[in-house]
């Protein structure tokens, strides 16, 4: 099929992550000008010649009229939905006003949403996709690179409540994932950042020669290099469609999706703590988390201290944040670990933690008493 659609387009295939599921399979497409020919890529996965994107206004502004154009270029008729960009749209009224729009639009069981944004637009298009007539097909274009290398690959959607974030979703696997680096070019460095630590994250639980990768390539996936930046997205996203495809609904309780934790715990709570009013973006709390879980691992006397130092100095050569201090305000260690104690990854009551015997080689543990993590945020001057 490679050489019909070169044949066809006159272009070079994107390449291809595939993602293999019990009951589903789908590409991620990884390159450069895959949002300009969307229509002729997603052609022959979609049920209909009919599609709704839905994506924020930041998105829409800058690239909706380049996947719309080559929409029409191929026939798709398509409409759009467009929300206020940032988490405050993964509210149970902005989902409203989403499945309200897809329903008014009269759309059928065959018509396509489409994501086109962050992880925000996915989590919030795909729960709409997910519940509207009881599941509508889904496809991902992922404009961040978190949403590239993370949400967008797994078929995790949802929304926030009053009583805390992704407590309402559901799965729902897209049927194609178009991660165009294209996109990237508009994106804040900070932002850029941000997505980068959930790569970092995918070679630190398993994969040692990402890891590699990183120290070597990392730079230039922040400088904007197209080239380094597809081959990024594609390593993270095998990296991600193993681990998924081996436990697709995070059923297995200690070597599944459990690892993809590995930094989340520390990093939920100081986002909760700072009220994710915007000084700290998830990935930047990943970055912390990140090394926090290293820094917890070595004193508990489970990984080398080298170790840790080495993911430290990476993170710092790349600018990220590295620090509790860093985070801009002054946190309390038992406040933090009270988080930590009303995370939904608890379970009977023990805090459940990713830790790490070296890099690339993370692992669950339940036993771990809120007293070590509470000298160790201590020790990191909270
Ligand atoms: P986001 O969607 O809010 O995007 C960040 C900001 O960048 C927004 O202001 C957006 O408008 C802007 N933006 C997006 N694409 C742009 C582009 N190409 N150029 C310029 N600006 C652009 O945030 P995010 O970091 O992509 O995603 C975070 C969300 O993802 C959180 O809600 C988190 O819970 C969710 N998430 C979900 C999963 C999952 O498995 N479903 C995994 C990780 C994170
Ligand atoms: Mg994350």
């Amino acid at each position: 099929t490679d050489l019909v659609h070169r044949a066809v387009t006159g272009r070079v295939p994107p390449e291809r992550v595939e993602v293999s599921l019990s009951h589903a399979r789908y590409d991620v497409m990884v390159g450069a000008g895959l949002v300009a020919r969307a229509g002729a890529l997603l052609t022959p996965v979609l049920p209909q010649k009919r599609v709704v994107v839905v994506t924020d206004e930041t998105v829409a502004a800058l690239h909706l009229p380049t996947l719309l154009a080559s929409l029409a270029e191929t026939g798709i008729d398509a409409e759009s939905i467009i929300v206020p960009p940032g988490e405050g749209s993964k509210s149970l009224a902005c989902f409203g006003m989403v499945t309200d729009r897809l329903l008014a639009l009269g759309i059928e069981r065959r018509t396509a949403v489409i994501a086109l944004g962050g992880g925000v637009i996915g989590d919030l298009a795909g729960f709409a996709a997910a519940s509207v007539m009881r599941g509508l097909p889904f496809v991902q274009i992922p404009t961040t690179l978190l949403a590239q290398v993370d949400s967008s690959v797994g078929g995790k959607t949802g929304i926030n409540t009053s009583a805390g974030k992704n407590l309402l979703g559901a799965f729902h696997q897209p049927i194609a994932v178009v991660a165009d680096t294209d996109m990237l070019a508009t994106l804040p460095i900070r932002e850029l950042r941000a997505g980068y630590a959930e790569i970092l994250k995918a070679g630190l639980i398993a994969d040692p020669d990402l890891f590699e990768w990183c120290e070597a390539n990392g730079a230039a996936v922040l400088a904007g290099d197209p080239a380094i930046q597809a081959d990024a997205v594609r390593r993270a996203c095998r990296f991600k469609a193993g681990v998924v495809g081996d436990d697709e609904r995070e059923e297995k309780p200690d070597n599944g999706r459990a690892l993809l934790n590995l930094g989340h715990t520390f990093a939920h709570a100081l986002e909760a703590e700072m009220r994710f009013d915007g000084r700290l973006l998830h990935g930047e709390a990943v970055g912390i988390g990140l090394l926090l879980a290293f820094r917890l691992s070595v004193r508990l006397g489970l990984c080398p201290a080298a170790d840790a130092d080495r993911v430290e100095a990476h993170l710092r050569r790349l600018g990220m944040k590295t620090t509790i201090d860093d985070c801009g305000c002054a946190l309390s260690a038992s406040a933090l670990a009270a988080h930590m104690q009303r995370d939904k990854k608890m379970r009977d009551g023990r805090i459940s933690f990713v830790l790490v015997h070296r890099i690339g080689q993370a692992f669950t543990s339940r036993d771990i008493a809120s007293s070590a993590v509470i000298e160790l945020l201590q020790s990191q001057g909270c």
